[in-house]
């Protein structure tokens, strides 16, 4: 098969390796779709700890199942449209037993620690493939994944209807988010730099927009997502939480980085910091709210591109003037990268 391999920090490689083979309890996907996201980024960087190398990334992804390896249970069978959930959880470790898989002791993701989707075929665990509506194209499916680290992060925040919200960064996650919270009777002001994603927020719910945080005049937020990973960005966003409110650490910063932060405020205002990693048990959630429209995912795909332009695509997320980025297995390098120009 085809398939995009970091052989190690900083080294691209894209061409022939041996198809894998399910073992025990998995499936055999031929993938038709797969996105792009900032973990990738640090993978190619060599700035994501858990990843051992080489290996092919990929981690957001939709396709169809090809072979079965055995003891599969869940009925699956060749030619079903499958999303996949790429959290592996050990089931054993003291967090997973606590139901709390996403923290767990011997975490691992396909796509991160094993090798993912940025290939024409992947083996995965049975039990971690969604079967498609009909209606789901495999490009909708492939952000099942970003929706589903989403909702994650919804239900760590716990809004209530009602409540106002600041989203700090409205790229794929922060419409995302924005969309969710607006959904659930929350008004949503929305930041970012690019004008562009600005629209995009406020088609997609945002109340209101701006192109900073100094821009919102001092207002205040019942709850504040910062989906930057930006230190001094954070700082900022943490002045905006009115008393009483939620800050959501959603976006991620660098292992190093350290923001400065009011215990006093912390104290005296009554304010609540959470974080959110991943996905937990949001999965097939996720997949019920992109099938029945009630997340939009119209205008998120900005850019597709073949597996040998895998080093273009990574450019684009580096950028950051795009939204969604796919890797699509099927594409030809030579197609134009505009939305219209493929069917999924
Ligand atoms: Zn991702
Ligand atoms: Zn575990």
């Amino acid at each position: 098969m085809k398939a995009v391999q970091i052989i190690e920090p900083g080294r691209i490689e894209v061409g022939e390796r041996p198809d894998p083979k399910p073992g025990p309890g998995e499936v055999l996907v031929a993938v038709a779709a797969c996105g792009v996201c900032g973990t990738d980024l640090h993978i190619a960087d060599g700035h994501f700890a858990p990843t051992p190398y080489p290996i092919i990334p990929g981690h957001e992804f939709a396709g169809t199942v090809v072979g079965l390896g055995s003891d599969v249970d869940t009925g699956l069978a060749e030619g079903v449209r499958v999303a996949v959930d790429p959290s592996l959880f050990c089931g054993h470790c003291a967090a997973c037993r606590r139901g709390r898989g996403n923290l767990c002791a011997n975490w691992g993701a396909t796509g991160d620690t094993v090798d993912g989707a940025f290939a024409e075929l992947v083996a995965v665990p049975a039990r971690q493939a969604y079967a498609l509506p009909d209606g789901v194209s495999f490009e909708q499916a492939a952000l099942v994944e970003p929706v589903s680290c989403a909702v994650h992060g919804l239900r760590r925040l716990g809004t209530e209807a009602g409540e106002s919200a600041l989203v700090v960064g409205v790229g794929t996650m922060g419409l995302l988010l924005t969309q969710l919270l607006e959904r659930s009777g929350v008004r949503v002001t929305a930041v970012d730099r690019v004008p562009d994603k600005l629209r995009l927020a406020a088609e997609m719910g945002a109340e209101h927009t701006a192109a900073s945080i100094a821009d919102l005049d001092g207002r205040q937020y019942d709850a504040v997502v910062d989906v930057t990973g930006v230190a001094p960005v954070i700082e900022q966003a943490l002045d905006s939480v009115a008393r009483g409110g939620r800050f959501l650490v959603f976006g991620v910063a660098p292992e190093e980085a350290r923001v400065a932060l009011s215990p006093f405020r912390v104290y005296n205002d009554e304010i609540t910091v959470v974080g959110s990693m991943a996905v937990l048990h949001s999965f097939g959630a996720a997949l019920e709210l992109v099938s029945d429209g009630t997340v939009d995912t119209t205008g998120l795909v900005t850019h597709r591109f073949a597996l040998e332009q895998y080093a273009d695509a990574l450019g684009v997320v580096r950028g950051g003037t795009g939204v969604k980025v796919q890797v699509l297995p099927s594409f030809s390098s030579t197609s134009p990268t505009t939305p219209s120009s493929t069917e999924v």
